[in-house]
């Protein structure tokens, strides 16, 4: 791999060097101008900071966490915030790259970005959660703003987050900002569908992908890796439609019954036990079975690097819809096309939390809202035109559906940039 501007290349198997690995395809299929691919393939901006959180016991306590704006030509960034122990500015330069493709291939007006901070927010209390949150929000606030760069939840941060990033800035503006965050809560400007969009748009995109083989969702069955923001939302919109979900899983590990699971019920227990773990009348299965487990769908909607060279043979699914960002190694990538699995590759199928944040940012911008009937038909639109437009560039120039996915995004990302042409 070329190196970057400062000299250096990722570290092989990370985040960004999958995203650089799959863009490099993308170029060579879009036959991109070498200073453009290179141009594309670079973060615009990073920011890292340090911050020390007052602790519950009294004891200050230091933390990094990071913002990286990768592109800004096609409108302002969007992106998640996560609170993970693994997070590091290599992934947020994944992740901040793949939400400018993301972006692009339902055709928002945004570019990407991503945050992320070192912590495991479950051995945090509450209010320790909080403090990080608001100086966190503070250290990030000289690159955040309604017109230029907006947050929104992702592993590990929700509702609640955002609702305390959106205050903390709108304290230090003096005035309310509810557009600086989307995926607020409903009450302070959050929108309607927006706690369930990524997963609703998980559930068209597979649904869209079922129709091509003549399936509909009573015809199969469901694995989902991932029961928080995508997958527990995933797996209970399939199930509405008639999907069995046979397996389910989080961190503390999965659960499986081949009979199917009441999803409704588990919804209920994981309220009460936070864990899937537990559960009645299911198996205990490992996050690593969960993806071999026999199902005709594979949702992985937890983290990166999940299908790899060593499992992906061993994949039972024929669709793999990807609720999460980057959950396939490249090697896998290769495997499962050779089996003939139908990808739904992240950057289009987790869309649809990134579009109904659009739809937020919109309506606060105007502070007019609309009903969750307009909102889920729009959503519904955008992410079936995407899936077809999606599988229309895979046809057209007989690539895998990830590099059409890709082409298509890089695609438009690379012809704004010309139109307006590079400063100075
Ligand atoms: N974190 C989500 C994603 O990875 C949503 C981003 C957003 O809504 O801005 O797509």
């Amino acid at each position: 791999m070329r190196p970057l501007a400062d000299g250096t290349i990722p570290p092989e198997g990370s985040a960004y060097w999958v995203a650089l690995t799959q863009f490099e395809t993308a170029a060579r299929v879009l036959n991109l101008d070498e200073g453009m691919a290179d141009y594309l393939r670079h973060p615009k901006r990073e920011l890292t900071v340090n911050f020390p959180v007052t602790m519950d016991d009294g004891p200050l306590r230091m933390f990094t966490g990071y913002r990286v704006h990768h592109n800004t030509v096609r409108g302002p960034t969007k992106g998640g915030i996560r609170y993970h122990p693994n997070v590091d500015l290599n992934e947020v330069r994944a992740l901040a790259m793949w939400m400018t493709w993301k972006c692009a291939v339902v055709n928002i007006p945004y570019g990407g970005a991503k945050g992320g901070v070192i912590v495991d927010p479950n051995l945090l209390s509450q209010s320790e959660v909080r403090r990080l949150t608001r100086r966190f929000a503070t250290e990030i606030s000289i690159i955040m703003s309604p017109e230029g760069d907006i947050p929104a939840p992702d592993v590990n941060t929700n509702a609640q987050t955002m609702a305390w990033i959106m205050d903390t800035y709108s304290m230090h503006k003096g005035y309310s900002v509810p557009a600086v965050v989307t995926g607020k809560p409903v009450q302070i400007g959050g929108s309607l569908g927006r706690v369930d969009a990524t997963g609703r748009g998980v559930m068209v995109t597979t649904r869209e992908a079922l129709k091509l083989r003549g399936k509909s969702y009573r015809d199969v069955t469901v694995a989902v890796q991932g029961f928080g923001n995508v997958g527990s939302f995933a797996a209970s919109l399939m199930a509405a439609e008639g999907a069995k979900v046979v397996a389910v899983s989080d961190a503390s590990g999965g659960i499986a019954n081949s009979k199917g699971l009441d999803l409704k019920a588990l919804k209920e227990h994981v309220a009460r036990n936070k864990i899937v773990k537990g559960f009645p009348e299911a198996d205990e299965i490992t996050n690593q079975e969960l993806l071999t487990y026999k199902c005709d769908v594979l949702a992985p909607c937890a983290l990166e690097n999940q299908l790899t060279g060593q499992n992906a043979d061993q994949v039972k699914a024929w669709i793999v819809a990807e609720g999460a960002n980057g959950p396939t190694m490249p090697e896998a990538d290769r495997i499962l096309e050779d089996k003939g699995v139908m990808l739904i590759p992240d950057i289009l199928c987790n869309a649809g939390g990134v579009t109904a944040s659009y739809f937020e940012w919109v309506q606060d911008l105007q502070s007019f809202f609309w009903t969750e009937a307009e909102i889920n038909a729009r959503l519904e639109r955008i992410m079936a035109e995407a899936f077809h437009a999606v599988m229309a560039e895979a046809e057209k120039r007989k690539v895998g559906r990830r590099v059409a996915a890709q082409v298509l995004a890089i695609g438009r990302v690379a012809e704004a940039a010309t139109l307006r042409g590079i400063y100075p």
